[in-house]
């Protein structure tokens, strides 16, 4: 079986170098070709020896998920349907904005974890996706953007400057695949994206959080959605084995960054030089808590100033995201006036809070819409059926 070096990261790719008898230089040669340059076929990487041409057409693969369809709304948010198997689709989003680019990349089929407002939990959960296929989101999307998207020739500018595991499934149950896919976006002999501009958003796998610093710190996204565990058990069930007070904790440390050994520290270096230093491996200086507007529900002032309360010691800024419905979901989106006093009361307090717009509404593509293809594994899709009829 031929291997697919999509699911390969640099050190992969280095040790599968060595195993056809080839310098490791190769390896960083490979990941440009592939990733950088978008190719697939290994005729073409001119600047490799015939003889390592000849030996990836037999022994390699570029290979990616096929295109099921592709959809843009009228506010020029596009949507890939991606086959990943008889049945199972997954979805990506770009967003274009006026100083960036935004890829919404999925890392589960469906989502195992079941929050109450969410399309994807709905669906039921089938598998994680390999590397190739996280990845290979971001390949294809490169690709169909323009055959040298990751820059604009008159500005300069990437058309994907940001990506955000935000589209179906919880990036973090699926910590190996999603670590090792976006140390390939991280590469610069690949996407080169900087770590400030790949968000990992989830719904608060504690012990994962710890992981993801100590191995590949990106930016955080946490989502919140309730100031108390009470209403959080029932908007996010995750809360049921990571409460509140170990996910603020955990969001801390994450902001914290991972101390370094003292021996490391330069004790005759400046104050600011060490304390830089030490926080050299925090990805931001922030957390960014998303937190989803249901009407009537978590939208209130009390909720407003129990999050003010709850989130007091974790450097955070927040992000409102307005419901977005879907068939039968039991939500509303809250009101406008509701979103901006709540909005005015973290203000106030002086954190940062913006409201996501919503985009791409028109195609299914916005935050929470995100419903693929499921082979559903858990028969939940049955179980809301029959508590929908009872
Ligand atoms: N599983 C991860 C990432 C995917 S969801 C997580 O939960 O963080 C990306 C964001 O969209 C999350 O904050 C999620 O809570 C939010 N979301 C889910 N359903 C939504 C809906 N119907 N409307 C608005 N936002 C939603
Ligand atoms: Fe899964 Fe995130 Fe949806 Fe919750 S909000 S069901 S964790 S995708």
């Amino acid at each position: 079986m031929p291997v697919n070096l999509l699911d390969y990261d640099l050190a992969h790719l280095t040790s599968f170098c060595a195993e056809l008898g080839e310098k490791p230089f190769r390896a960083r040669q490979l990941l440009r070709w592939i990733h950088h340059f978008g190719e697939s076929d290994f005729e073409s990487m001119s600047d490799l020896a015939k003889s390592l041409r000849t030996k990836l057409v037999t022994r390699a693969v570029v290979e990616v998920p096929a295109v099921l369809a592709d959809s843009t709304a009228s506010d020029g948010t596009r949507k890939w349907l991606l086959s990943v198997g008889p049945g199972n689709g997954i979805e990506t989003v770009f967003i274009p904005e006026l100083h960036r680019g935004t890829l919404c990349i999925s890392s589960q089929v469906g989502c195992a974890l079941e929050c109450a407002f969410c399309a994807t939990g709905r669906q039921g959960f089938n598998r994680n996706l390999s590397v190739a296929e996280i990845v290979g989101q971001l390949w294809l999307a490169n690709r169909a953007l323009g055959r040298d998207a990751r820059a604009d020739k008159v500005t300069g500018d990437r058309r994907i400057s940001n990506v955000v595991m935000m589209g179906m499934g919880e990036p973090l149950t699926n910590f190996d695949n999603v670590v090792a896919a976006l140390r390939i976006m991280l590469d610069d002999h690949a996407y080169g994206l900087s770590r400030r501009r790949v968000t990992v958003s989830t719904s608060g796998i504690v012990p994962n959080i710890d992981r993801l610093l100590h191995e590949c710190p990106v930016a955080l996204a946490v989502s919140l959605h309730a100031p108390n565990d009470e209403l959080r058990d029932r908007l996010v069930p995750i809360n049921k084995k990571y409460p509140l007070k170990a996910l603020l904790a955990a969001c801390t440390r994450y902001v914290e960054g991972v101390p370094l050994d003292h021996a490391d520290l330069d004790e005759a270096a400046p104050l600011h030089a060490r304390v830089k230093w030490q926080r050299q491996a925090a990805p931001r200086d922030f957390v960014t808590f998303e937190y989803v507007m249901l009407r009537g529900v978590n939208d209130q002032i009390e909720h407003a100033r129990e999050l003010l309360a709850l989130t007091r010691d974790v450097p955070c800024k927040f992000n409102l995201i307005p419901f977005n419905p879907f068939p039968a979901s039991g939500f509303e989106r809250s009101e406008p006036e509701a979103i901006r006093r709540f909005q005015e009361i973290l203000l106030e307090a002086g954190l940062v809070a913006t409201v996501r717009k919503t985009r791409g509404d028109d195609i299914d593509g916005a935050c929470g819409q995100l419903a693929g293809q499921v082979q559903d594994r858990t028969n939940r899709k049955q179980r809301h059926s029959a508590e929908a009829s009872t």
